[in-house]
């Protein structure tokens, strides 16, 4: 076995060479494979690679897989649903208050004075690419995904 074999070649004890199309997603250092051999398998992982037919498709395919495994990994039970489910429910809270925030506006500055939402304007940096733009805790939004999640706790209310 060579030392420059990948990470699923290396699992399924096969000959890695340059043409190796699982190389570049995980190259024999990538510590995310762990948890995605642990989770889904190494032999799952390169059938799923194999049925692709672009190097985009599997850039993708292997984006999401360490993702799912990671949150699989965080929450055995819920997974990635479990995310969504966290993500919803701030969603869901957040559009409590705009309605509630709404409401005040309507009540303080009368019903005809409330912009509507097409005429809020857009921030500039609201097309910015995710990875350019950086949390105010120094980690990148990327990184963020790795913080939060269902253990974490929804903003308290304003009374
Ligand atoms: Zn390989």
């Amino acid at each position: 076995m060579n030392l420059n074999c990948c990470a699923i070649c290396k699992v399924l004890k096969k000959n890695c060479d340059s043409n190796c199309i699982y190389k570049a997603h995980f190259p024999s250092n990538d510590t995310r494979f762990e948890d995605v051999n642990q989770i889904f398998g190494a032999e799952i992982v390169a059938n799923i690679f194999n049925s692709l037919e672009s190097e985009e498709q599997r850039k993708i395919a292997a984006n999401s897989l360490c993702y799912a495994a990671k949150a699989r990994r965080r929450d055995p039970v819920s997974g990635i649903l479990g995310m969504v489910q966290h993500y919803e429910s701030i969603l869901n809270y957040v559009e409590q208050e705009i309605k509630l925030a709404e409401n005040e506006l309507k009540t303080n500055v009368g019903p005809d004075q409330v912009p509507k939402y097409v005429d809020i304007p857009i921030p500039d940096d609201f097309l910015v690419k995710r990875e350019d733009r950086k949390m105010g805790d120094g980690h990148r939004v990327n990184d963020a995904s790795t913080s939060a999640g269902p253990s974490s706790t929804l903003p308290k209310k304003h009374e």
